[in-house]
């Protein structure tokens, strides 16, 4: 079967990403970061053909601030994995990317190593686009670097409040990396992100900052000590680690492991109520497309935003004039 434009259609593609093809792979990925309509149809075909061989990974988020260490970390951790015969799958989702502003992921040359290895994809963060859309591509994007093998799959985010609750219903255990020295204001870590940490470590414990890592490392324990666990089943754990050393990797390894053993229950449920969540999501991007592009609101649109803008009507009260002009319309063309 070929498909439009002179490609491989989906089921060749598929084919080609199910038996490792990371180019295909990789082309795939642009594909479903693509905002224009026949991408999208594309794109969702695509996922459809690839649905059955997808969600057998170990999904792990890993965030932390700007210079933490996660890039040296998430190499370093990588190629650990890679030794012991993982194949491994490097998603990024950048908030300021999202946004249009500059990267702070993606602008420098990262995980070079890992990068050149057959049984590793590297993907740096996507640019522009909605961000509404970021979380549906990364979605999207692990579903096909699943079917293409890879079995464990690191979503990397900046810690800075943005991301972070998207990346924590994306993946299965969520990794927090603090560096030593100072409570988490002086490291850029925002309040309520370390409530989500399945995992914290502390990274850059080697050298003059080992002692410091050391007390950083009591200090996250005492704090967690105090909370709920994000992940019932699993009591969340704090290690330390030199990415720049390459030493402390086996023990994450392990406990990376051992939370697949023990929060399976609860990964199972994550799972469930993710393709709810995402279905939604989908319903209400859907709608909203439709809604702005059908005559009769779009003739309101601008005037009830303006009146909303200006305090003259409550938003609640133009929602609903929107939606009704919009139901209006679709009455009229049924
Ligand atoms: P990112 O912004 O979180 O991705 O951080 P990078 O991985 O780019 O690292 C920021 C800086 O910290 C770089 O200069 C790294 O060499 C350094 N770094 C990363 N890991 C370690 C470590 O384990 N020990 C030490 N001493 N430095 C590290």
């Amino acid at each position: 079967m070929t498909g439009r434009r002179g490609g491989a259609g989906p089921a060749d593609r598929a084919q080609a990403i199910r038996d490792g093809d990371r180019r295909a792979l990789a082309r795939a990925v642009t594909l479903v970061e693509s905002t224009r309509a026949e991408d999208r149809a594309d794109a969702e075909a695509l996922l459809a053909a690839l649905r059955a061989d997808a969600g057998g990974a170990t999904r792990l988020g890993v965030s932390g601030p700007p210079g933490v260490g996660k890039s040296t970390f998430i190499e370093a951790f990588g190629l650990h994995l890679l030794d012991r015969g993982r194949r491994l799958a490097v998603l990024a989702i950048d908030p300021s990317s999202a946004r249009g502003g500059g990267a702070i992921l993606g602008d420098k040359t990262r995980m070079t190593e890992l990068s050149r290895r057959e049984a590793a994809f590297v993907r740096p963060s996507p640019s522009g686009g909605a961000p509404g859309g970021v979380a549906r591509r990364t979605r999207e994007a692990m579903l096909l670097c699943e079917a293409g093998g890879f079995d464990t799959i690191v979503v990397e985010t900046v810690g800075t409040g943005q991301s972070e609750i998207a990346v924590r219903d994306m993946v299965d255990m969520f990794l927090l990396l603090a560096a030593p020295g100072g409570g988490d204001e002086l490291q850029g870590i925002k309040r309520g992100i370390v409530e989500f940490a399945d995992l914290v470590v502390v990274n850059k414990a080697d050298g003059a900052l080992a002692g410091p890592a050391a007390e950083t490392l009591a200090h996250y324990r005492g704090a967690l000590g105090l909370l709920r666990s994000p992940t019932p089943g699993w009591t969340p754990r704090v290690l330390a680690c030199s990415a720049l050393e390459r030493r402390g990797l086996d023990e994450i390894r392990r406990a990376v492991g051992e939370f697949a053993g023990a929060a399976g229950a609860a990964t199972a449920r994550r799972r469930r109520d993710r393709a709810l969540a995402w279905m939604w999501s989908e319903v209400r991007e859907r709608l909203e497309s439709r809604l702005r592009a059908a005559p009769a609101a779009r003739a309101r649109l601008a005037e009830i935003e303006r009146r909303v803008a200006d305090g003259r009507l409550d938003p609640p009260a133009a929602a609903r004039a929107l939606v009704e002009a919009f139901l209006g319309d679709s009455r009229d063309a049924g």
